[in-house]
């Protein structure tokens, strides 16, 4: 199907034809005719797909078909989980929205809200933004809400993650009941439910990729290598491979500076991402790396969340995420809208765990890629050989044997619960960046800074309820990807039992 066939206005088309798209993606091509019904959906859809022009450029076409506000009051509104998605949601909507007559306005913590206000004040059509600021304009009355047509919550899953559902929760008591809501999530959980139930009305479902199953078009695998040894095997990839854009996922905001500078060090133009950097650094950071000036870009999974970076060719997973669908996440930031590309992860054998967790998910197994010129970890349960030791382990040949079934000693279960609850501290600090102006009220945090809380890691979670690590994973698996009329909670239900 063309872009035409959909049915939007001639200015959306050329907005269209000056990014260079010549098809709808999937989740566009299900999503646009459904919108512009004015239908409620619930899209499956993980990042990557083409999930943001897939609400844009429908919601484009009915403001401009409805005309504006006397006030000029917004009357659309898109949530986000980070800052960067923001941006980039904001962006689209501008680019997609070129020669129309309607105005777009972002916003989120960590920058001056002044000029935030000021666009809002001035009339506005569409607010983009993280919940925290939005909340924080909306309480100051600078924001009126009360005549939103059309609320988008963008990776709600991820909201939920970050502890935003009772800043959802009060936001969406600003709304008007009678209005259009747009839903997307790339996972499918008991809370996505029950959200979803909460917020729309008879939505149509949508889904384009089976959930959790990494993007086919990522090519994903795996070395097994001592943690004192990443850093050399990182460099050495990065150099024999020539690769010029590679994002190296960290655990730790320390970690991701380490090893930033390191790689410096060794010769390869490195920026690290986290959340103690300033939005500037950031979106400094970010722009050096998108425009080839940094070849590797360093990041936490928070910092990371919502980048969307063209035909990114490389990533790498230098720890394996504090959960299995972080993976996912992670490698989805490759391989993007039909583009190939190449996801590795570096597994040290206190990670044994955390890589089964992540097959599982998956349901495959990561290859076991060997280097010649750099010898595998053995799969061992000792723990760890200590760096100083190091000399000990060079030379040892590879085990292709994937003995994963073992379960670590002592040691090693000791070494992972101090290590992790350092990870913890990290990651519940992480994204909370400071303001570049210091002088705002200390209440009057945004709350994308104050109140991202840690995801449980899964195998506490596991401990709890074994059989909801799955389920927590599954999207409505529907391939027809519609609910029939008043049966569409029925079928949800459904869905999630047959997995
Ligand atoms: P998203 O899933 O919204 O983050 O989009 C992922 C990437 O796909 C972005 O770089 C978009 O610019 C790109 N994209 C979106 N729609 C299309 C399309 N129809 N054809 C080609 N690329 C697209």
């Amino acid at each position: 199907m063309s872009f035409e066939k959909l049915g939007l206005r001639p200015e959306i088309l050329t907005g269209i034809k000056f990014k260079g798209y010549v098809d709808p993606t999937p989740i566009q091509e299900q999503a646009i005719p459904v919108i512009l019904e004015g239908k409620d959906i619930l899209a499956g859809a993980q990042t990557g797909t083409g999930k943001t022009a897939a609400f844009t450029l429908p919601l484009l076409h009915i403001l401009s078909s409805n005309g504006q506000h006397p006030g000029h009051l917004p009357r659309a509104l898109v949530l986000t989980p980070t800052r960067e998605l923001a941006a980039q949601v904001g962006e689209s909507v501008d680019d997609y929205g070129k020669g129309l007559n309607l105005r777009s306005t972002i916003v989120f913590g960590g920058v001056n809200i002044n000029p935030q206000k000021k666009s809002i004040r001035k009339g506005t059509d569409i607010v983009t933004g993280t919940p925290g600021r939005l909340l924080d304009l909306a309480g100051q009355k600078v924001l009126d809400l009360s005549h939103i047509e059309v609320l988008i919550l963008d990776e709600a899953d991820r909201m939920l993650d970050m502890g935003f559902i009772n800043d959802i929760k009060k936001i969406i008591n600003l709304l008007p009941k009678k209005r259009q809501t747009l839903f997307f999530s790339a996972t499918y959980s008991q809370a996505i439910k029950k959200l979803a139930d909460t917020l729309l009305k008879k939505p149509e479902l949508i889904e384009v990729a089976r959930e959790n199953t990494a993007a086919e078009t990522v090519e994903q695998s795996l070395y097994r290598v001592a943690k004192a040894r990443k850093r050399e095997l990182l460099s050495l990839l990065i150099k024999q491979g020539d690769w010029k854009q590679v994002l190296v996922f960290t655990r730790t905001k320390h970690g991701a500076n380490r090893l930033a500078k390191q790689l410096n060090s060794d010769g390869i133009t490195s920026e690290a991402i986290h959340g103690n950097k300033s939005q500037t650094a950031r979106t400094r950071a970010l722009a050096q790396f998108k425009a080839g000036e940094a070849r590797v870009l360093v990041a936490t999974d928070i910092a990371a969340r919502g980048l969307d970076i063209d035909r990114l060719p490389h990533v790498i997973n230098y720890e394996l995420p504090q959960t299995a669908e972080d993976y996912v996440h992670r490698i989805g930031r490759t391989g993007r809208a039909g583009c190939s590309g190449e996801a590795i992860s570096l597994v040290m054998n206190e990670e044994r765990e955390m890589l089964r967790s992540i097959e599982k998910l998956i349901k495959r197994q990561i290859p076991v890629k060997l280097m010649d010129s750099f010898p595998a970890q053995p799969e061992s349960d000792e723990p760890e050989a200590n760096p100083r030791n190091r000399s000990n382990q060079r030379g040892q040949g590879g085990n292709r044997n994937n003995n994963r079934n073992k379960t670590g000693g002592k040691a090693q279960g000791n070494q992972r619960t101090k290590r992790s609850s350092n990870e913890q501290k990290d990651r519940r600090n992480d994204d909370s960046s400071k303001t570049e102006k210091p002088q705002r009220r200390r209440n009057n945090k945004d709350s994308s800074e104050r109140s991202e809380k840690p995801r449980q890691r899964y195998n506490s979670r596991k401990k709890a309820n074994p059989q909801s690590e799955q389920k927590k994973a599954e999207t409505p698996s529907s391939s027809s990807a519609k609910a029939k009329s008043g049966g569409w909670r029925k079928k949800v239900s459904s869905l999630l039992k047959r997995s």
